[in-house]
């Protein structure tokens, strides 16, 4: 092993110390955010889901509403100069930012999450660890189905309902806005495994008003795998 002096430790230690201190403030000094939030393309087409989501209400909400919160994110992120390296950090930390960080963030990763739990053709009974778990914290499908769709309908106004796990027991609940349960600011927690978005943005021109009928439509579009792919 080589040998150093232990003047030449202290200068070298000194130095790393320096260096330590100096980058982040390279970093702010050119505007590098440390995290950006993107679209995920959308993992089907926007006539896929038809007949339960339109094609044009897709294509809205994917082109419009999700590219907007994605937009005003990031925009807010670089104006504000947040500095978290990734999304959990940002979600564990939103109630240190702005309402246009904290709402627009929501929406960018809410909808990145929503698209993935549904496909077409889906919708198929769970199966295996999830089955289990659903079946061990509700009593039966049939009750998880009930209680999820209680909560997609009693969300007065714009929201999300969530299946979630709280370390390691399922939950169903629902948030407000773009809110969500990684949100430090929630009184739903947990780590998502499932989204229902019910802003009438998502229903309407289908719909109109009868956002139960949109609920019952979307149990045949749920992509049970992503779902399961989410309980570790
Ligand atoms: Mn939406």
């Amino acid at each position: 092993m080589k040998k150093i002096s232990r003047r030449k430790f202290v200068k070298d230690a000194a130095q790393v110390a320096a260096l330590a201190v100096v980058a982040p403030a390279i970093l702010q000094a050119k505007s590098m955010p440390a995290l950006q939030f993107s679209q995920v393309a959308l993992p089907y087409a926007y006539n896929a889901l038809e007949p339960h989501i339109d094609a044009l209400t897709m294509e809205i909400h994917y082109t419009k509403h999700h590219a907007g919160y994605v937009k005003n994110v990031n925009a807010a992120i670089t104006e504000e100069k947040i500095s978290y390296d990734t999304e959990k950090d940002f979600f564990a930390n939103i109630s240190k930012l702005s309402a246009k960080a904290h709402n627009n963030a929501g929406g960018a990763w809410n909808h990145n999450f929503f698209w993935q739990v549904m496909k077409p053709k889906g919708g198929h009974m769970p199966s295996g660890k999830i089955a289990e778990a659903i079946n061990g914290a509700f009593g039966s499908f049939e009750k998880f189905k009930e209680e999820f769709t209680k909560a997609a309908m009693s969300r007065f106004g714009s929201g999300w309902a969530w299946l979630v796990n709280d370390n390691g027991k399922l939950k169903i609940g629902s948030t407000a806005n773009q809110d969500n349960p990684l949100m430090d600011t929630s009184e739903f927690k947990g780590t998502p495994l499932l989204a229902l978005d019910v802003w009438e943005h998502a229903y309407y021109l289908k719909y109109q008003n009868k956002r139960n009928e949109y609920v019952a439509n979307w149990w045949s579009i749920i992509n049970w795998d992503e779902a399961a792919k989410r309980l570790v």
